[in-house]
């Protein structure tokens, strides 16, 4: 069984330290181990798109087509949760043709909610997967689910690191402290 099925939703205003910390810290969305997660009882996958999976505002990739593929063999249902419009996340999903909430307004919880209904899993069973902790990690904590943050596409382009990144990387300064309570993989 997953982590953090006691875990419970929580309001803004009971914000703590490690609402902004995620369960992993890995390189990328296309390195991760799917079949030990789906193991350790995982179902639900709820992935961010831009930054996470391409660059932002990018088509998709046969690499990306692949992933997909392969985490619905393995058994994964997925869904992809973007603050992105609509238009934009259709065109994205044009030939993965996974489950799809646009203007999600990460970090509220709403949409996080409204995606594992459509999943149909709980938030024991389901992780999110994004670039950004302060809307896809900081929404899946509050939320009550697991979740790893991935290196953004293009991170090891520094000259291009704004105000948002570099307090980012302040956080995760930090994250070894607290990883080894939170670990999933
Ligand atoms: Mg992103």
């Amino acid at each position: 069984m997953a982590h953090s099925a006691n875990k419970s939703t929580k309001s803004a205003d009971t914000l703590e330290m490690t609402d902004y910390f995620p369960n992993e810290y890995m390189e990328s969305a296309y390195s991760i181990d799917y079949e030990a997660l789906y193991r350790k009882g995982f179902r639900g996958i709820i992935f961010d798109i831009d930054n996470t999976l391409v660059p932002h505002g990018a088509d998709c990739t046969p690499r990306a087509d692949a992933l997909f593929r392969h985490l619905t063999r393995i058994g994964f249902k997925t869904l992809l949760l973007s603050n992105n419009n609509a238009e934009r996340v259709e065109r994205f999903n044009r030939t993965i043709g996974t489950l799809a909430i646009s203007d999600a307004s990460k970090p509220a919880t709403d949409s996080f909610h409204e995606a594992m209904r459509q999943l149909g899993t709980n938030s024991g069973n389901t992780l999110m997967i994004g670039d950004t902790i302060h809307t896809d990690i900081l929404g899946a904590n509050r939320a009550g689910l697991n979740s790893i943050l991935v290196k953004y596409i293009g991170y090891y382009d520094k000259g291009r690191k704004g105000l948002r990144r570099k307090l980012e990387s302040a956080i995760l300064l930090f994250f070894p402290l607290i990883h080894r309570r939170r670990r999933i993989l």
